[in-house]
C-alpha cells in the first residue's frame, strides 16, 4: 500500500555536501554544567584544535586532527574555554580555539582553513564535519563573552551550548545563521536557462548561485525571492527546497533552493555582483565539467552551489 513517504528521494541530498559527514552523537539532552570536566576525565577524550579559523593537524601517515588534553594544554588551551562536541565510538570529542598568535612548530603541526581541507578531500568526512561544529561553536563562545542584556561577563554552561549571565541571569544560546542559496531557472523559452552571478572577490572566471541571509520574520521561500530580486532584478514564483549544508564561516547553515523565474531581464546590484548571466543547460554542463570554452568555472563539488547547478543541469 502506498504511504506518505513514497515518491520522496531515498538519498538525503544534504549528505553529498562538504561538512555534512559529522557523526558525533551530541547527546544534547545530557549536557550538564560539569559535562566538560567529566568528558575530559575519560581516557578516550580527544580534542579538535583550531588556531583562530585554521584547523590544526598532526603530521603523521594520515591527516590526524585529534589531540589529547595534555597536548592541547601544551599549546595553551584553557580548560574553561574547551567545549564539548559530543561522543564518537572512541570516546568524548571536545574542541578549543587558540588565539591567532599561538606559536606552533610547523614541522610537527599543519594548519589549514576548513574550506581548503574540504576541497582537498584528504580528511575523513566525520572529522571535517566535527571541525565545522567545533569552529562554529568555539567562535560563538569567543564572540559572546559579555551579556547582551546588561553587559556583564557571561559564564559558559552546558559544554558551551549555553552562556549565562551571573548578574541578570539571562541565558544566551549559540547562533546558527540561515543563508538561502538559490538557482533561478528560466523555463519560458525553448531551452531552460539558469542564473549565475559573479562577485568581484571570486577567482577569475568563477560564477555561482546567488545567496543571502534570511532576515527576521521571513520564510525561506520569501528570502529566496527577495534576494534574487535585489541582486539580479529577477522575479521568482515557485521555490523548491533541495538540501542544506553546514557552513562554518563562521556559523551559517546554507539552505539550497531552486526558484522559478517569472521575468528574464537582469538588473544587477552593482555592489553585490560584478556580472550576472543566464546559462543554458549545455553551457552549464561544460562549466560543471571544467570544459567551458570561455573558461567559466563554478564552485567545487563540496559546495552546495555546485550540486544545485548539477541537479538542474543533469535534467532532474
Ligand atoms: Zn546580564
Amino acid at each position: 500500500m502506498a504511504h506518505f513517504f513514497d515518491g520522496l528521494p531515498t538519498e538525503e541530498r544534504s549528505t553529498l555536501h562538504g561538512f555534512s559527514g559529522n557523526r558525533i552523537d551530541r547527546r544534547s539532552e545530557n549536557r550538564d554544567d560539569d559535562s566538560v570536566p567529566v568528558a575530559l576525565a575519560d581516557p578516550g577524550a580527544r580534542l579538535y584544535l583550531l588556531r583562530d579559523d585554521l584547523a590544526m593537524m598532526k603530521h603523521e601517515s594520515a591527516v590526524n586532527p585529534l589531540f589529547t588534553l595534555a597536548e592541547a594544554e601544551a599549546f595553551g588551551a584553557a580548560r574553561d574555554a574547551i567545549v564539548l562536541l559530543g561522543w564518537s565510538d572512541d570516546g568524548p570529542r571536545l574542541a578549543a580555539t587558540l588565539p591567532a598568535e599561538t606559536p606552533v612548530d610547523e614541522d610537527r603541526i599543519q594548519l589549514a582553513d576548513l574550506r581548503s581541507l574540504a576541497v582537498a578531500g584528504e580528511m575523513a568526512a566525520d572529522d571535517l564535519g566535527a571541525l565545522a561544529q567545533a569552529r562554529s561553536l568555539c567562535y560563538w563562545n569567543i564572540r559572546h563573552r559579555y551579556c547582551g542584556v546588561c553587559g556583564e561577563e557571561t559564564v559558559m554552561k552546558a559544554g558551551g551550548y549555553r552562556r549565562e549571565c551571573p548578574s541578570c541571569g539571562a541565558p544566551h544560546f549559540p547562533r546558527t545563521d540561515p543563508v538561502v542559496i538559490m538557482l533561478a531557472i528560466d523555463t519560458s523559452g525553448s531551452e531552460e536557462r539558469c542564473l549565475l552571478g559573479r562577485q568581484e572577490r571570486f577567482p577569475e572566471g568563477m560564477y555561482s548561485c546567488l545567496a543571502g541571509f534570511v532576515e527576521p520574520g521571513e520564510t525561506i521561500e520569501d528570502a529566496v525571492r527577495r534576494e534574487t530580486a535585489e541582486e539580479a532584478g529577477i522575479a521568482l514564483g515557485r521555490v523548491s527546497y533541495h538540501s542544506s549544508q553546514p557552513w562554518p564561516f563562521p556559523c551559517s547553515l546554507m539552505i539550497g533552493c531552486h526558484g522559478e523565474a517569472l521575468t528574464t531581464d537582469i538588473t544587477r546590484d552593482e555592489v553585490e555582483l560584478e556580472d550576472a548571466r543566464w546559462f543554458p543547460r549545455d553551457e552549464a554542463r561544460s562549466i560543471l565539467a571544467g570544459t567551458h570554452p570561455g573558461g567559466i568555472q563554478c564552485p567545487p563539488t563540496i559546495a552546495i552551489a555546485h550540486k544545485l547547478i548539477r541537479f538542474w543541469a543533469e535534467g532532474h
